[in-house]
């Protein structure tokens, strides 16, 4: 509420001026029974057809002067509106921005989108009309209230009743309908969500053939919409009847008393006739109060779930150090005690561990499903913060480094490869402003996306459509891989980035990425034992534990996870081949050590040899 005063504040001039304005409109509208009244009274009465043209002429003024000033007041009342829902969507967008990934899990997308749309758009369209409003329905109920009691003191009697009967009505049918109309609000919320997933899973659903379970889904959803807008509706709709019904029996006491007056000569027939426009102008107006007050309710609700979202924190903040000082022999990463667990998780997702990465080298991820390879690798870029223990950057905690430092130093490339609309050249750019074609062209050779560029005419003038839907699985994870190699990053993750990859293309762009990026620190997420083999260490999770730390051979002997999952993909003889493969190279280094210990000595043989000849 508070934000809402702020921004209403900012735009302090429009936004008095609009109830203004319709105050101003609603005082001319108040002449009007009296106009009447003496066009009654005087000019019929006294068949002054000259008195009728000038009070006729009067009305018209009347009618454009209430018109303009109600024109001016809903321009006035629009735009301090527009401008509220304005400043509160850029400033909720700017706030959301701020989230970790632990709050945007906590909230949830489609909610904070509906936070976004929807809610400010109640709050947007809850001003508008309370500006208008306001000030002016209680105005011409208590000014039409007053200007009958000018008219004649004892049909004040009768106005007393009508309203209080009228406001009793009113107030009753709100107070059953309100919580009714926050219950469709949360409904309308529940179907808006599901449309949402359903058309960002739409390739899925046709996919499985699930259209009609979805459509049944959806269905049932606006059903108990429908059922729960109908049942509100038709208490909201009792309204008129029974306000009409309050009215007309007002009217009828009019009449009633009013008629006895009129034949005593004590009131006049005009003046009857602006009793019952008084009585209806109150009416009009108590319903239009009614519609306020369900308007101001849905805006408050809205509002307050507005509120709940700026409520919450950052849990990451956009601050720390920027630069540090670069010690020798420091590992580039190191893990020490680090553990992870969700927001709402009952357990870890990463269980304690210790390991240190020197700059330079490969680390292969794998594990089953599940079992947190990729919030592992979240962990390192500080898309969230670590729940006990400590990363190292260059041996200073990230936590103590602005995020924006650390995620400049990495080249992150999640599972699920996102583009966005515009230009190749764009997309590619999100990885370093400033990046020339030529850096360009590099990073996608690397990423084997080159020569699916190269097809394409408009070569990096190619436009994605959103979300890469113009783009095959396997050419957006090439096309997201190199967005990432164009900055050059010192830490390259690639979670599971290579999946929709051939074993072919694949096997191409890890040598690609070997051999052109020199001391880049490079983290492999996979669940194929082929991707990573050859990495310096392997990490294997399981549940969220380290089941073991080595290279391909070492983990073949002695991590039971990793012997069951290279079971699983590779041949007896591959696997065989790899328990032997440093065998082999050890015999190598063996017999190689041999030869050179008896070239040595037939070296040192034939120096003495020598030495003995020259002595002698
Ligand atoms: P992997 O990459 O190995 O498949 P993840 O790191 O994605 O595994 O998930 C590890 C565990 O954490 C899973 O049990 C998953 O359900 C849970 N998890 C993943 N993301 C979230 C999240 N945003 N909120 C809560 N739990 C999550």
């Amino acid at each position: 509420m508070k934000r809402l005063l702020g921004y209403l504040k900012e735009h302090l001039c429009v936004t008095i001026l609009a109830p203004l304005f319709k105050m101003l409109e609603a005082s001319f509208e108040l002449f009007v029974p009296l106009v009447v009244a003496s066009m009654i009274d005087v000019g019929i009465g006294h068949h002054d057809i000259g008195y009728l043209w000038k009070m006729g002429g009067l009305l018209i003024l009347l009618g454009i002067i209430g018109f303009s000033f109600s024109i001016t007041a809903q321009y006035f009342a629009a735009r301090s509106a527009v401008y509220t829902g304005k400043s509160m969507r850029s400033d909720l967008f700017a706030h959301m921005n701020q989230f970790s990934y632990q709050e945007i899990d906590q909230v949830g997308t489609s909610t904070l989108i509906n936070r976004m749309s929807n809610d400010i758009n109640q709050v947007q369209n809850g001003v508008n009309m309370f500006l208008r409003l306001f000030l002016r329905s209680p105005f011409v109920v208590f000014g039409a209230m007053f200007m009958a009691f000018t008219v004649d003191h004892k049909a004040a009697v009768s106005f007393v009743f009508t309203i209080t009967a009228l406001a009793v009505v009113v107030g009753l049918i709100l107070w059953i309908t309100m919580p009714m109309y926050k219950k469709v609000q949360k409904q309308v919320d529940g179907v808006l969500k599901s449309t949402r997933e359903n058309l960002l899973g739409i390739r899925v659903i046709r996919a499985f053939n699930r259209q009609r379970s979805e459509e049944e889904n959806f269905r049932l959803q606006s059903r108990q919409l429908y059922s729960k807008q109908i049942h509100v509706g038709k208490i909201s709709a009792l309204l008129n009847p029974l306000t009409y019904m309050i009215i007309n029996l007002g009217i009828i006491a009019i009449l009633w008393s009013g008629g006895k007056q009129v034949d005593l000569g004590y009131l006049t027939q005009g003046q009857i006739i602006a009793l019952i426009n008084y009585m209806s102008q109150i009416l009009v107006e108590l319903v239009k109060l009614a519609n306020l007050l369900i308007i101001l309710s849905r805006a408050f609700a809205s509002l307050d779930r507005v509120d709940q979202i700026f409520a919450l924190e950052p849990s990451m903040k956009e601050t720390g150090k920027t630069d540090i000082e670069a010690k020798k022999d420091t590992p580039i990463l190191e893990f020490k005690d680090t553990s992870f667990v969700y927001h709402g998780a009952r357990k870890e997702t990463i269980h304690p561990f210790d390991f240190a990465v020197k700059e330079g080298e490969t680390i292969g991820v794998i594990g089953g499903t599940g079992s947190g390879k990729s919030t592992f690798v979240s962990l390192i870029a500080r898309l969230y913060d670590v729940t006990s223990g400590r990363i190292l950057y260059r041996g200073v905690d990230e936590k103590e480094l602005k995020p924006e430092f650390i995620r400049g130093k990495i080249g992150f490339v999640p599972q699920k490869a996102s583009l966005f609309e515009g230009s190749l050249r764009d997309n590619m750019k999100w990885g370093k402003e400033d990046a020339t074609d030529e850096e360009i062209y590099q990073a996608l050779d690397i990423a084997q996306a080159r020569e699916f560029v190269d097809q394409k005419e408009q070569g990096l003038d190619f436009r994605i459509e959103q979300n890469g839907g113009n783009l095959s699985g396997g050419q957006k994870q090439r096309l997201t891989i190199a967005r990432a190699l164009v900055r050059k990053p010192e830490i390259l993750i690639l979670d599971d980035s290579a999946s929709a990859l051939d074993f072919a293309t694949d096997a191409r762009l890890r040598k690609a990425i070997k051999e052109n990026t020199e001391n880049m620190t490079v983290f492999l997420v996979s669940q194929r034992v082929s991707t990573i083999r050859n990495a310096d260490h392997i990490l294997v999770l399981d549940d969220g534990k380290i089941a073991g730390i080595g290279t391909h051979k070492e983990l073949l002997r002695n991590c039971e996870v990793y012997k069951q999952i290279a079971a699983s993909q590779l041949s007896e003889k591959e696997l065989q081949d790899g328990m032997q493969s440093e065998d082999r190279k050890t015999e190598d280094i063996k017999s190689e050590t041999i030869k050179t210990e008896e070239r040595k000595e037939a070296i040192s043989a034939k120096t003495a040899e020598q030495e003995v000849r020259s002595d002698v």
